[in-house]
């Protein structure tokens, strides 16, 4: 449970802290993050500490950070939650396959604002937009109420991996890596002139979706690296001619 952090953006109600902190307690998790909270002070707040109830301890220690890199970098898998769809970004999957794949990766559980949501923005720290299924009419959950049904899920899906008792699967990439690659790329298909940095046609998205997609391991992302660089290195030498 050490390898499930759950994160909450730019939350704006203190209450929504401390029900969050008591949802992943119940479940059995520890780590919760907030990133840009609206009140700095959230997890000291009266009505947060209410709400926590019995989960002071896990409120007590919530880690409280600026940016969103900083809390998904070493994560192998981060799920955006949204009840909405986008036109673009990370592949959509249910919260169900979102906890089946999450069994032996590090990852992490990102939940946007009250009012607003994720932003397409946010997405470039996330592999999955994960879904919770819901009435179409009316999809949207409290914030604390969509961490307590991923943590629900989390659960299962962990008890049912010490029962089946498998074995690990690779680790994927983290998405610092995945960000890196993409740069290196970007670079190397400006090189090349297949990418036209005044009209980018979405091509870096489209590309950033195949790889999530695939789910790249370490290695795969070495050899992608491998390829960019080789690219900048044809144009450089093409320069010296
Ligand atoms: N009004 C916002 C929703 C805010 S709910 C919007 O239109 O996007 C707060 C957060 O809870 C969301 O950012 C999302 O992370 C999560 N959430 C709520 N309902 C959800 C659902 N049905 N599926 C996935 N995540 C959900």
């Amino acid at each position: 449970m050490q390898s499930v952090s759950w994160i909450l953006h730019q939350t704006s109600h203190s209450g929504n802290v401390g029900s969050a902190a008591r949802a992943i307690k119940t479940m059995g998790f520890d780590q919760l993050i907030l990133v840009d909270p609206k009140n700095p002070e959230a997890i000291h707040a009266p009505d947060a500490v209410a709400l926590a109830s019995g989960a002071d301890d896990v409120l007590a220690k919530t880690q409280v950070i600026n940016c969103l890199d900083e809390a998904t970098n070493s994560r192998q898998l981060v799920f955006g939650l949204s009840a909405r769809d986008r036109e673009f970004g990370p592949p959509s999957i249910s919260i169900k396959e979102a906890c089946a794949i999450a069994k032996d990766q590090s990852c992490a559980f990102l939940f946007g604002t009250e009012r607003t949501g994720l932003r397409n923005e946010d997405y470039q720290y996330c592999t999955h937009r994960v879904w919770i299924d819901a009435n179409p009419a009316y999809s949207s959950l409290n914030l604390a109420q969509a961490v307590m049904v991923c943590a629900y899920e989390m659960r299962q899906s962990l008890q049912d991996t010490h029962q089946l008792n498998r074995s690990g699967e690779v680790p994927r990439a983290n998405i610092e890596a995945i960000n890196a690659l993409m740069e290196h790329l970007r670079e190397g298909l400006i090189a090349i002139d297949f990418l036209n940095p005044s009209h980018p046609k979405k091509l870096m998205e489209r590309l950033r979706s195949l790889f999530d997609r695939a789910g790249l391991y370490p290695e795969e992302v070495d050899l992608l690296r491998g390829v960019a660089k080789q690219m900048i290195l044809k144009q450089d030498k093409g320069f010296k001619l």
